[in-house]
């Protein structure tokens, strides 16, 4: 089985989760990762993980792994909380959406909040040999019926039996394998920030705002979201055992905040990028001055040197492909609106279902091409469901653009 080479474009969470399960059955597996380091870009932000997440993961990490992953992830006091601008509870609205459909692992809630660069480093370890950094996958030649040829941006190539893009939204792979597929703007635009959680933090911040994921909306879709990760166990033994840069991360909770609001309410984007980090906080501090004290207090409390202008965008479900040596996971083909929370669930969910296939498929346990088919077809089911319920939530609470049909 060793000879079966899969190349995988991308080391995020769905790229390292399908290498891990890979390298596990014994299969050849690389990771082409276009940063430096797991350390060189530190995304900082906070996820929701449901079910269907932690199933994924759970498949996929030896038992202290996973200890350390629920460890250092935290459990919310309660689910999703919507509230007006003066900090009235809105109509609770329908949150199953934001449920994963994995199975109940029993030392986890359905729901649990995780650093999204903690993950990435729990999914390295063990990985360290399988990693390549510091060169993009730029394209492939597609060489039917043989093995596929992997461009690097440093010049050099690799050869896989297999070439997954797992590189995200601006996925060099779907854009050559899929060229018709397209990625739309969402007519929101969000200015993000961390948010320290200390004990002196803590102590502003009114305790009904510390949920999975709660959100701070007047009627013209201009909200305040506030997401805390307060890590269940950072005194852990496992925790202890690792190096300084990760002890230290683990050692700090922290909130990501995000003020949105409707394209045709901003600035526009070179501005917006463009503007200092303290002249965006003073930007939304105008914006919400009337806003409960509160509200105006927790973007007080950004931290400067996280605030930055984000244009996240989404894709449009595309219609059926032929399957050949050359596949898609995660944001690389479906990246949707944030509004449930679910797009880096769905991305795990990928890596299990196409490393399933693609192990039975090294095994001889079916042909290469219906694996991949396989995987495909399964996917374009529940992750175009997910990305068309995200954009519909989307479009209620965020006041995203709708989501075209299907191209
Ligand atoms: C602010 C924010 C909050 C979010 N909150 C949630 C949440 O609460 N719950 C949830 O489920 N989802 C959430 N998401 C969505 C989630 O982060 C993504 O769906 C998930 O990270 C997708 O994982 P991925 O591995 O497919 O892609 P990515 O995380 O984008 O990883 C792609 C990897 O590929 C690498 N790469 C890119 N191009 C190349 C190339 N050409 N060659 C080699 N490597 C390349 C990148 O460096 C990166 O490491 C959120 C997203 C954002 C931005």
């Amino acid at each position: 089985m060793s000879d079966f080479r899969v190349a995988i474009a991308g080391g995020g969470l769905a790229g390292m989760t399908l290498a891990r399960h890979l390298h596990h059955h014994g299969l050849d597996v690389v990771v082409h990762e276009r940063d430096a380091d797991l350390l060189t870009r530190n995304p900082g932000y906070r996820l929701h993980i449901n079910s269907t997440g932690t199933t994924a993961l759970k498949s996929v990490l030896d038992p202290r792994l996973w200890e350390l992953f629920v460890a250092t992830a935290g459990m919310p006091r309660q689910q999703i909380r919507h509230f007006d601008e003066q900090l009235n509870p809105s109509l609770i609205r329908d949150t199953s959406g934001s449920a994963g459909d994995g199975k109940a692992t029993g030392d986890v809630p359905e729901h649990l909040v995780a650093d999204r660069s903690t993950m990435r480093k729990i999914l390295y370890t063990g990985l360290e040999k399988r990693m390549r950094f510091g060169a993009r996958v730029i394209g492939y030649r597609h060489n039917p019926g043989a093995r596929v040829t992997v461009c690097l941006s440093n010049g050099e190539n690799d050869e896989a039996d297999v070439l997954v893009g797992a590189n995200g939204i601006n996925s060099a792979v779907r854009a050559q394998l899929l060229p018709h597929a397209s990625v739309i703007d969402r007519g929101v635009r969000h200015i993000a920030a961390r948010i320290p959680l200390t004990a002196a933090t803590k102590r502003e911040i009114p305790d009904e705002l510390y949920s999975l994921f709660t959100l701070v909306s007047d009627s013209q879709h201009d909200m305040i979201n506030f997401g805390p990760l307060e890590r269940s166990n950072p005194r852990s033994p496992l925790v202890a055992e690792r190096d300084e840069a990760f002890r230290c991360e683990v050692g700090n909770d922290f909130a990501l905040s995000i003020f949105s609001s409707l394209t045709t309410r901003l600035p526009a984007d070179a501005e917006l990028s463009k503007a200092h980090p303290e002249a965006l906080r003073r930007y939304v501090l105008k914006r919400i001055a009337s806003w409960h004290p509160g509200v105006v207090e927790l973007v007080r409390m950004w931290t400067l040197d996280t605030v930055q202008p984000l244009a996240l965008r989404r894709s449009v479900p595309t219609s059926p492909w032929a399957p050949t040596n050359i596949t898609v996971i995660g944001d690389a083909i479906h990246a949707m609106s944030p509004a449930l929370g679910i797009g880096a669930n769905t991305a795990l969910r990928d890596a299990q279902v196409l490393g399933a296939e693609l192990v039975a498929a090294a095994m001889g346990g079916k042909p290469l091409l219906t694996a991949v088919s396989d995987y495909e077809h399964t996917m374009r089911g529940y992750a175009f469901d997910a990305v068309r319920a995200s954009a519909a939530m989307g479009e209620r609470i965020i006041g995203h653009a709708p989501l075209p049909a299907r191209t």
